[in-house]
């Protein structure tokens, strides 16, 4: 067993990406995957039909040569569409112009893209491998079964788990040594529906270059673009409560709801009631683990170290930057992994916790505070306050999405904006009433300025 050989679990997003950065330099990687090839098969599904890649996925697709093919699937989006109880919408846009956006991708398509361009660059995919267990002892030994039930065994010098929130990997190297394990369910779910293409000029049924939103307070539905004119929209709502997905049990019921609290999404849903009834309840959580590898024999990146909740899109765009990492340490050339593997959890655990509690809080940014005179009190301000002080002071959300500041950092920061903002317009209810010269002088003193 050589020291540049590399097993991947997993040929999801991530450890597509990672196959690809790692054999683009060099290493001898070998991938195995559950699901059948896509390119034969067809894509088998997964976790959103969509997803928004932002700065720091586009990066990691940068280095592996990607960003042509990957831009030539994604449909942008300038900011959040609202959609108000009232019918009518706004554009909150995400940053200062065209410049910061994010992108709307297939999962399928750009997962195939992966896994083409890791191919390319040398790495071997087994598909139809699916992990049912794994012991470590001298190096980890990988119990492996196609869907035949023809189990076989693979014996590696270690093993690097990219299996997702499920993770089987995680599951056995748990059983080895325990990871201090903690899976926190968000008590929320969600469903996908479909908004079809239209057949007029313009394949859109409704502006494309946003990601739409109809926020009602505990719940919401949100849309996004599929290049082909589609969107998929996606249903979140409490388990348990009024409405939830225990009284919105039956595609009667999800029209009743849409006729109230989404009027002007029904008409463009025309399978509303089929998509409910096809389509399962997926479950969201937070993972969280004290430890993520095994000495030198097992590591886990992307979601099966820290699975996320989808609401600052995120998750994909993490994991990402965890397989940027682990290549980049690899590449560095160290001899001894378990080295590697600890470097790599101290650089990136405090980085994933950041993003984890950035993503719970943004779910209540977007179902509900979006239409909240105070929250958009404080928007305004922030981004006023982000003009007249481009060296200090930087939205939270432009932090996440369009630089790669750490997150740890950008969660750090974002909490001393956001004290000064809410000092600032307590008791206000419009920008003309604050003094912005005290304003800055106040950031002045309570934000630090950036690094560069
Ligand atoms: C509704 C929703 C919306 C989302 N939207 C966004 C978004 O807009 N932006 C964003 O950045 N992120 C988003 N995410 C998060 C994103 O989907 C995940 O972070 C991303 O898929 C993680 O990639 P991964 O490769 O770690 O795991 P996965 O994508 O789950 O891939 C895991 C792979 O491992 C394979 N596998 C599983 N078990 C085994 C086994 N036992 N043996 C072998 N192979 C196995 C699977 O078949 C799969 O190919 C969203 C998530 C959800 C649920």
């Amino acid at each position: 067993m050589e020291r540049n050989q590399i097993t991947i679990v997993g040929a999801g997003l991530v450890g597509a990406l990672l196959a690809a950065l790692l054999a683009q330099r060099g290493f001898a990687v070998t991938v195995y995957e559950r699901r059948r090839d896509p390119r034969v098969a067809g894509y088998a599904g997964g976790r959103s039909i969509n997803l928004a890649l932002a700065e720091r996925g586009l990066h990691g697709l940068r280095l592996a040569g990607m960003t042509d093919t990957v831009m030539r699937l994604a449909v942008m989006m300038r900011g959040r569409m609202v959609h108000h109880r009232d019918g009518h919408t706004e554009l909150l846009r995400y940053g200062r112009d065209d410049s910061e956006v994010i992108w709307s991708v297939s999962r399928g398509r750009l997962n195939t893209a992966l896994i083409d361009a890791a191919e390319k660059a040398g790495a071997r995919f087994e598909f139809d491998r699916r992990l049912t267990g794994a012991t470590f002892d001298d190096g980890a030994t990988l119990r492996l079964e196609n869907e035949a039930g023809v189990a076989s065994e693979a014996h590696v010098a270690f093993a690097i788990g990219a299996d997702g929130a499920g993770s089987a990997l995680r599951a056995a190297m748990n059983a080895h040594a325990p990871l201090g394990e903690r899976i926190e369910p968000l008590g929320h779910g969600y469903k996908e529906l479909e908004i079809p293409a239209a057949s007029g000029a313009s394949r859109f049924a409704i502006e494309p270059n946003a990601l739409h939103i109809w926020p009602r307070g505990n719940y919401m539905c949100i849309a996004l673009p599929n290049a082909e004119g589609s969107f998929t929209v996606t249903l979140f709502l409490p388990n348990e409560g009024v409405p939830s997905f225990t009284t919105i049990d039956s595609p009667a019921a999800a029209r009743k709801l849409f006729e109230r609290d989404f009027a002007d999404a029904l008409p463009l849903i025309p399978d509303l009631e089929a998509d409910f009834a096809a389509n399962p309840v997926g479950m969201l959580a937070t993972l969280y683990l004290e430890r993520w590898h095994i000495d030198g024999r097992a590591l886990l990146v992307g979601d099966a170290a820290h699975a996320i909740v989808p609401f600052h899109g995120q998750g994909m765009n993490c994991g990402f930057e965890d397989a940027v990492e682990l290549a980049d340490l690899f590449a560095a050339g160290a001899s001894d992994i378990g080295a590697v593997f600890a470097e790599f959890e101290r650089r990136r655990r405090p980085n994933a916790q950041a993003i984890a509690a950035m993503a719970l809080e943004n779910y209540v940014e977007m179902r509900d505070s979006v239409a909240d005179p105070a929250f958009l009190l404080r928007r305004e301000l922030g981004r006023v306050l982000a003009a007249r002080n481009p060296d200090r002071f930087v939205p939270r959300y432009s932090m996440v999405t369009f630089t790669r500041m750490p997150y740890a950092e950008a969660f750090a920061r974002g909490a001393a904006q956001e004290r000064v903002l809410r000092a600032l317009t307590a008791g206000r209810q419009h920008i003309g009433e604050i003094d912005l010269d005290a304003a800055d002088a106040r950031v002045r003193t309570a934000i630090d300025p950036l690094a560069s």
